[in-house]
């Protein structure tokens, strides 16, 4: 056997997942993944988030069939694949786990962890939404670290066909076979990338939304204008700070910070604005108020 069919053969085929953190990207993955078929639970420690997750998958499902993306069957069985929970124990049987809460170190390894104590099959795969923690580091709390990978979806997960694939130096090519079948399944482009600070698409995502960000500090032109100056004149579907809006201005926080304490460039350290306004709670579109004013 060569050492893919062997890793292989200790992954489970997957059928079903369990998202942890029913958030802006948890709830996203979790429609995603009952349209293709796969048995879902919805997990999150909060059962406000929880229900809010499942009323979100609804209105996303409701502009698909607007839009005619969706017929009113298919959300009807894909409505059926998900089961919604705050108990972490009902999602032991599942294949894949990918956790989707905020973005702390302490807070991902300690939910892995936690995953490991309920978890029935000794196979299962942890996959990593993160958008920039190291999969080398939260894989440390695990026995079985060849079976952390990272799944970095992106915002609206519905609607965006980028997954980054990202392979801590413990992953094996049975995890990422497995994770690559799953990411086809959900009809999403992946890529591979070495796990380093920020991967391919947050390093470049995030210095383009702190420049935008110091230069709006700088009065250099409105927020609505240096949007337009990228949708316009480098064909961006979004602006920076349109963007910034939509991911979070408290997760675009933590990701510089993380990003400036490990690559140390200065590009990554948060300007004042930004944390400004994570203070007042201008996280953007969540709280209805960002660089913009959300209704
Ligand atoms: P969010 O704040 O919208 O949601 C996080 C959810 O996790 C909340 O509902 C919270 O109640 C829940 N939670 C907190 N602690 C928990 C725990 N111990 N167990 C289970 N649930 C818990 O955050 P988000 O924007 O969905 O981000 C989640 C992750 O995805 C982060 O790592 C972030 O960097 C990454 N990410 C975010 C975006 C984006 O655009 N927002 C894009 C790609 C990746």
């Amino acid at each position: 056997m060569s050492q893919t069919e062997e890793n292989l053969s200790l992954s489970p085929k997957i059928d079903t997942l369990a998202i942890i953190g029913a958030g802006t990207m948890g709830h996203g993955i979790a429609h995603v993944a009952a349209l293709a078929g796969y048995e879902v639970f919805l997990f999150d420690v909060n059962a406000e988030a929880v229900e809010r997750g499942v009323m979100s998958i609804k209105r996303n499902f409701a502009k698909g069939i607007e839009r005619g993306k969706v017929t009113e069957e298919e959300r009807d069985r894909a409505f059926e694949r998900i089961r919604a929970t705050t108990d972490l124990s009902d999602m032991r049987a599942a294949d894949l786990f990918i956790e989707a809460v905020p973005e702390v170190m302490d807070l991902k390894r300690e939910t892995l962890r936690r995953i490991e104590e309920v978890a029935e099959s000794g196979s299962f795969i942890f996959a990593s939404n993160t958008s920039s923690l190291s999969i080398t580091e939260i894989a440390k709390a695990s026995r079985r670290p060849e079976c952390v990978v990272g799944m970095h979806f992106f915002n609206p997960v519905h609607l965006m066909r980028l997954v980054e694939i990202v392979v801590g130096k413990e992953t094996s090519e049975g995890t990422l076979t497995r994770v690559r079948e799953v990411a086809a399944r959900l009809k999403k482009e992946p890529i591979t990338v070495r796990d380093v600070p920020g991967f391919a698409s947050s390093r470049l995502g995030v210095a383009l939304g702190l420049e935008a960000m110091r230069m709006l500090e700088q009065e250099v032109a409105s927020a609505k204008d240096i949007d337009t100056a990228m949708e316009l004149g480098y064909n961006h579907p979004m602006g920076p700070l349109r963007l910034t809006d939509l991911v979070g201005l408290d997760v675009r926080l933590k990701i510089a910070e993380y990003l400036h304490g490990t690559l140390g460039s200065e590009s990554f350290r948060p300007p004042e604005i930004l944390r400004r306004m994570v203070a007042e709670g201008k996280l953007g579109k969540k709280t209805g108020e960002g660089f913009y004013h959300w209704s």
